[in-house]
């Protein structure tokens, strides 16, 4: 069997590890086609070959165009991988744009398309992440969801009548955690070369609807400050982010570092005591690591999270930033069983694929 995996950012290319072991370990051939979406100084060669992740075949080299001019591009030019490469399937993960392309060249050559992160929802179609992850399950076969309120969304939006097959399968990220936890002491190396030093708390911030946005920017950003005057803060900031603040002279008070390796990631969410971040993935980790996380954002895909009270939306409001920073700063928070599957999402990706009829 052959499946041809659209990848374009680096998260995804984390996300497809696991998948991408379990298929080399079933004799599945994967053909990795990246479009180039997200350009990233952390993707060198150091990070597939740490990461022991394949190296694409196909670098379609397409970014820094607007939504309609990039997903465009890389229509036309994955549809030319696939007519060359004549995949089984064409496996596509999350909601970029990558994905969607990826998805709509598969279907229109009635290639059949397994998504992974399936049926999350934010229900604000104002984010180009929604659109693209709703088009994208309503055109794929296999829907693999990463937990039960993925497969709840699509039930309630009537996927159980569309032909399609909806799979429990759990989080891939959750097996990526697992997996390369044990590797953090040897392979990260940031607390020591950043001179980070626990007590801190972990910032990110990178949405557009924050770094975009003044008003929202200026809110969250004089919360963090007064936060960083009671426990240091440390923020790999986003470039995006840092030439906005920089153009609208917005203050920030932090340990301001350098967007960071998986790795170093992994370290700084093992040593600090909570997380501040507007970034989906980021969400999930600081709960598989223990820490409470409080979500810069007006709503969440992993709203079990919140249910779970691991996880509390702020918004850009500052005094709830702050609020709910007093309230949980050092309460380590208990992971539930099962939330996010076993661990083993991705041999149970692997096995439907090769099990479909
Ligand atoms: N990440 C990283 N270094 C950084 C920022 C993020 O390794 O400086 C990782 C993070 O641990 C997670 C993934 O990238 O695995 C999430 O990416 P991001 O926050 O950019 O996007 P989102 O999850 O919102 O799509």
């Amino acid at each position: 069997m052959k499946v041809v995996t659209v990848l374009g950012a680096r998260p995804q290319f984390i996300k497809a590890a696991p998948v991408s072991r379990e298929f080399k370990s079933a004799g599945i051939e994967e053909v990795l086609v990246h479009t180039g979406q997200h350009f990233d100084h952390n993707m060198s060669q150091v990070f597939f070959e740490e990461m022991e992740i394949p190296t694409p075949q196909y670098n379609l080299e397409i970014s820094g165009l607007h939504h309609g001019a990039m997903t465009g591009r890389m229509l036309e030019k994955i549809e030319v991988a696939l007519m060359n490469e004549k995949p089984d399937w064409v496996l596509v993960y999350g909601d970029t744009n990558s994905t969607l392309a990826g998805a709509m060249a598969a279907v229109k050559l009635h290639i059949p398309v397994a998504h992974v992160e399936a049926g999350l929802r934010s229900f604000e179609m104002k984010m180009p992440e929604e659109v693209n992850r709703i088009l994208t399950d309503r055109i794929s076969t296999l829907l693999f969801c990463p937990t039960t309120t993925a497969v709840d969304n699509l039930e309630a939006e009537g996927f159980r009548t569309f032909g399609s097959r909806l799979i429990l399968s759990g989080d891939v990220m959750f097996d990526a955690v697992e997996y390369y936890r044990s590797r953090i002491d040897t392979h990260a190396t940031v607390l020591g070369k950043e001179n980070v030093k626990a007590p801190f708390l972990l910032a990110t911030l990178h949405r557009a609807e924050n770094t975009n946005d003044p008003v929202r920017l200026s809110a969250i950003c004089s919360a963090l400050n007064a936060i960083n005057r009671q426990v240091s803060i440390v923020l790999p900031l986003h470039p995006r982010t840092k030439a906005f603040l920089a153009s609208h002279q917005i203050q920030l008070e932090a340990q301001v570092i350098d967007p960071v390796g998986y790795f170093d990631m992994l370290a700084l969410l093992q040593a600090c005591s909570l997380v501040l971040t507007d970034s989906g993935g980021l969400q999930k980790e600081a709960y598989f690591f223990g820490k409470f996380c409080i979500t810069l954002r007006d709503q969440t895909e992993w709203v079990e999270l919140v249910k779970a009270g691991a996880n509390a939306l702020a918004g850009a409001d500052s005094t709830k930033i702050i609020a709910l920073f007093q309230q949980h700063y050092q309460q380590p928070v208990a992971m539930r069983s099962g939330l996010y599957g076993d661990g083993h999402a991705a041999a149970k990706i692997a096995r439907e694929l090769i099990d479909f009829r």
